[in-house]
């Protein structure tokens, strides 16, 4: 091996789901929305010409952030903003994640979170779940260098109450504590409302799922402007113009239109519950889902098989293979007409197996 070899950063990488290419297929492997984004943004997305590219965005993405500031209450100094919200964690764990004590996070989430943490040379220690996949808040009461979480949970959809989420900033008033909420918009209850009294406290969103947009690529941090100003500086010292133009003006456009959001979204949570119903009653058992897909098992079927099966039949969900999530498959809320299909599938799957 020659020398340069040796100073390379190495580094595990984190493995995205599948995005199989093709019609045909119902796609519910990676918890995107089934609606398109707002009527405003293709409108928006037409008056865009080539010519506007000619010159960088605004760095400091002054209009979307006026935007989200106006939506959820807040001044523009405490919105971060970031290419999704894997951009936004990962400045937010370089930034804040900077002790020699140990990050805490559930031993099962998000997955990225131990990659960051790898690639930042962070400490971290897991807290493991209960039986019920529930996050024990006083698992958190020990010493650490930062909390992360996301709420809902992933892959498991459950969320933690309010005073569950301030029990741990109460405990935790020396380290910053991150709230993921990249599902919190399908019924859940976010810690935006603790934001005046915990300065120590960010909450990450993303437009990906609720707002119909993973393609653009958009997430954003809600924190005290000190926070805010610590990513913001850290975020110049790497990359000046991280959101591009069209996600600028199209994510600005999408926030403007509450009604389609909350429509939409609503919509999800109605399909959620129909379908979890039927799945019941088929013999699948999974956690009561805050989010916009369910983490389903069932005594009778291998999820290895049928994750193979649901693919043969032109259905994609997502299996994790190890350890304790290695009997369940996460499955993303689709269309109505979509889980109509995957559940006649399942249906004739069960009674043929
Ligand atoms: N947090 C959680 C818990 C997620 O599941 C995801 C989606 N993979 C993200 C953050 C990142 O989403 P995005 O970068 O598309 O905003």
């Amino acid at each position: 091996m020659a020398n340069w070899e040796d100073w390379i950063r190495r580094t595990e990488p984190y493995v995205p789901g599948e995005q199989p290419r093709g019609d045909r297929l119902i796609k519910l492997n990676t918890n995107e929305n089934p609606y398109p984004p707002a009527p405003g943004v293709q409108k928006a997305l037409e008056r865009m010409r080539a010519e506007d590219f000619r010159k960088y965005p605004d760095p400091e993405a002054s209009a979307l952030k006026a935007a989200l500031a106006g939506r959820y209450r807040l001044t523009p100094e405490q919105i971060f903003v970031g290419v999704g919200s894997d951009d936004v964690l990962a400045m937010a764990f370089l930034t804040f994640f900077n002790s020699s004590r140990p990050v805490l996070f559930p031993d099962i989430t998000y997955s990225f979170y131990p990659v960051w943490a790898g690639l930042f040379r962070i400490p971290y220690e897991t807290a493991p779940l209960d039986e019920q996949f529930c996050l024990r808040p006083e698992d958190y009461r020990r010493e650490n260098g930062g909390i992360v979480f996301p709420n809902p949970n992933a892959p498991t959809g459950l969320c933690l109450p309010l005073e569950a989420v301030e029990d741990i900033l109460r405990h935790n008033r020396d380290v910053v504590v991150i709230v993921d909420e990249a599902y919190i918009d399908f019924g859940g209850e976010s810690a935006v409302c603790l934001l005046d009294r915990y300065e120590n406290l960010l909450v990450v969103q993303t437009f990906s799922k609720s707002r119909s947009m993973a393609g653009l690529r958009i997430g954003f941090a809600m924190g005290s402007p000190k926070l805010i100003r610590a990513l913001e500086n850290v975020k110049f010292a790497y990359n000046s113009y991280t959101l591009n133009l069209p996600s600028l003006v199209l994510g600005t456009e999408a926030v403007k239109d509450e009604a389609y959001f909350q429509e939409t979204t609503g919509r999800i949570v109605r399909t959620r519950e129909k379908t979890a119903g039927r799945l019941r009653q088929l013999g699948f058992q999974f956690p009561d889902s805050r989010a916009n897909f369910l983490f389903i098992t069932h005594e009778k079927a291998d999820a290895a098989r049928l994750y193979e099966a649901l693919k043969e039949a032109r259905i994609y969900v997502r299996y994790f293979p190890s350890g304790r999530l290695a009997p369940y498959l996460r499955m993303t809320i689709g269309t109505d007409e979509e889980m109509e299909q995957v559940l006649a599938f399942l249906e004739d799957y069960l009674r043929r197996n």
